[in-house]
């Protein structure tokens, strides 16, 4: 074929010396395929090249045509033609293969449904498990707790000397994405022993009776395997309070966890075997499963604080190349109240980012723009209406004043009325006080605060655009005041009905509670003095903010400027505004 007088050789020519040596006369002849993105090329002086061009390549063609070069398309069909038969074939071979998969599978199916017996459980062997106590940043405590019980099974004579009993069951606990099962992998990974894994919800199955075979069939692996770690990760699925079920529904999940609690009483003590439960929900645990000789030791993971958030983004940007001026400790600061997930997540973003700006390195713009999308959303198109974004920043600028009055300058992170997407205005980021987010307290001053920025955005229309001109703009925030003002008065006892819990939400009942938990039961007069001081709340924190505002007209009026102007305003412009202007 005429194909192979040419050499196949790997071709220096590239297509840009191409089009040169055509201009310069070099070329004899070139041979098309037009099914293939190449051509032959025969030059003047005898070489012979490939060169890949574009499919359908208008520029050469023309080329060659002007530059008189010799074209010979071959438009011969049996390359493809062979290709074309290849091609139904391989589909042939496809479409079989995929219906003896799906024939496979339904017939495991069934097997699975029947075979009761078969223990569903991950077996994750050492090798299997990378993570190390490195890898999780952050939590020292839970670290610190945890490396005990790799002492555990590593030396439990060290205990049984002394006559104490090694704990059977630790439950790890805390908000999601904090890491608790990063820990329990970094426990198997470092202790080097056995680590069977399996989420609670696996248990659970169409049958009755499957689960409580599961269990028992889970824990008769791990006596094989002593010493060894059983880990059960979002255990609240099966361990949840008994006796909540409605009609019969939950006696297959009640089955599971007593074959459960059976288990942890069942083995020997100090037999080598751990068990390691994650969960976030430890309040709707069945009490059996927490008392003594079962989970007995509770490790608490907290939300990280400055110093652990920094640590857990280095952790995260250690695969990912940093420009010199990135700060962690900054990014850490601006990140109160993230977890571990939330900050391996920016981390994740910025380099998404910082691939499709085609930039090398990640730089702080990236890492802002990816916390903008993660807290705000992403970018919608934009507000044109001259006056609705004179509401929305007037909005977003009153909440940012109250919030400055209230908890101070630093508070405010950022402001901006590019409209995002999920929202209808503009966004002012207000950061969590560390303080509220590492003790978990919320005073009677804080809930205040809250509500009077909530409502600032109302205040602000209210004064700049008169009581008949107010907008249902800040519709979400009255919303989220008015659900505070009911729980400080009817949870918190933070009003002048006193001290007393009239909390009605009865959704304990899928928790755990019951059916007919009795309700608290509040008098008809109770229940009016109840909306009535709700009503009064609001309408004092409206007028605080108010007042606020007007006492910082000029300031008010000069953001909004700015903020019309530039679309966005930083903490730093923030901060330089409002130093010297802010009246409180
Ligand atoms: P959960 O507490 O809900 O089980 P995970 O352990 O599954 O949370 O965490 C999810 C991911 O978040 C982890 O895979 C890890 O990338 C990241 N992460 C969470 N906490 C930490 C931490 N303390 N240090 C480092 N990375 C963390
Ligand atoms: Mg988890």
């Amino acid at each position: 074929m005429f194909r192979s007088k040419f050499s196949y050789s790997n071709s220096k020519s590239s297509y840009s010396d191409l089009l040169t040596d055509i201009e310069e006369g070099k070329i004899e002849s070139i041979f098309f395929y037009p099914r293939q993105r190449e051509i032959d090329v025969l030059f003047k002086n005898g070489d012979k090249f490939k060169i890949p061009i574009l499919y359908n390549d208008q520029l050469i063609l023309e080329k060659a045509t002007e530059n008189k070069v010799e074209l010979t398309i071959n438009n011969s069909r049996k390359d493809s033609a062979a290709a074309n038969s290849f091609a139904s074939i391989s589909l042939l071979i496809i479409f079989i293969l995929a219906l003896v998969l799906i024939l496979r599978s339904t017939s495991k199916l069934a097997s699975r449904a029947f075979g009761f017996s078969k223990n569903q459980a991950k077996f994750a062997t050492i090798d299997d498990v990378d993570t190390r106590f490195d890898d999780v940043a952050g939590v020292p405590e839970a670290a610190e707790e945890l490396k005990e019980v790799i002492t555990f099974l590593k030396e439990p004579e060290k205990f049984e000397n002394l006559g104490a009993k090694v704990p059977k069951g630790v439950l790890l606990i805390g908000p999601p994405g904090t890491g608790k099962t990063l820990l329990a992998k970094a426990i198997a990974g470092e202790s080097g022993v056995p680590f069977l894994s399996i989420a609670a919800s696996e248990f659970v199955e169409l049958f009755v009776g499957v689960g409580a075979s599961r269990v028992r069939d889970l824990f008769a692996k791990a006596k094989e395997k002593s010493p060894c770690i059983i880990f059960i990760d979002e255990i609240d699925s099966i361990g949840r309070q008994r006796g909540s079920g409605i009609g019969g529904g939950n006696d297959e999940r009640e089955q599971t966890l007593n074959q459960l609690l059976t288990e942890l009483d069942g083995f020997a003590d100090n037999s080598g075997i751990i068990v390691l439960a994650a969960t976030n929900r430890p309040d709707i645990l069945d009490a059996a499963l927490l008392r003594p000789g079962r989970f007995d030791r509770k490790i608490e993971v907290m939300l990280p604080d400055l110093d652990g958030r920094k640590k857990i983004l280095s952790v995260h940007s250690l695969s990912k190349p940093l420009s010199k001026e990135v700060d962690l400790g900054y990014w850490a600061s601006r990140t109160v109240g993230f977890s571990g997930a939330d900050l391996a997540n920016l981390m994740n973003e910025s380099a998404i980012h910082c691939a499709r700006n085609k930039s090398k390195l990640i730089s702080d713009f990236h890492i802002e723009n990816a916390l903008d999308k993660i807290t705000i959303g992403l970018r919608s198109s934009l507000i044109t209406s001259s006056n609705m974004k004179k509401i929305i920043a007037y909005n977003e600028v009153g909440r940012a004043i109250v919030s400055a009055v209230r908890n101070g300058i630093e508070s405010v992170d950022k402001i901006t009325i590019l409209p995002r997407s999920g929202s209808i205005g503009g966004y002012t980021k207000i950061c969590p006080d560390e303080d509220v987010i590492s003790s978990g307290l919320i005073s009677k001053k804080l809930l205040f605060s809250k509500i009077e920025i909530a409502l600032a955005g109302r205040a602000a229309e209210t004064i700049v655009f008169g009581e008949s001109e107010i907008t249902q703009c800040s519709i979400n925030d009255i919303s989220y005041a008015t659900n505070i003002v009911r729980e400080m008065v009817t949870k918190y006892g933070f009003s002048i009905i006193g001290p007393i819990s009239m909390d009605s939400d009865n959704n304990e009942m899928f928790l755990g509670g019951g059916l007919f938990r009795r309700k608290p039961l509040i008098a008809g007069k109770t229940s009016s003095r109840i909306d009535n001081e709700i009503i009064r709340i609001s309408k004092i924190s409206l007028n605080n903010s108010i007042e606020i505002l007007k006492k910082n007209r000029v300031l008010l009026d000069k953001l909004v400027d700015i903020l019309l102007n530039k679309e966005t305003i930083d903490k730093q412009v923030f901060k330089l505004t409002t130093s010297t202007l802010l009246k409180v």
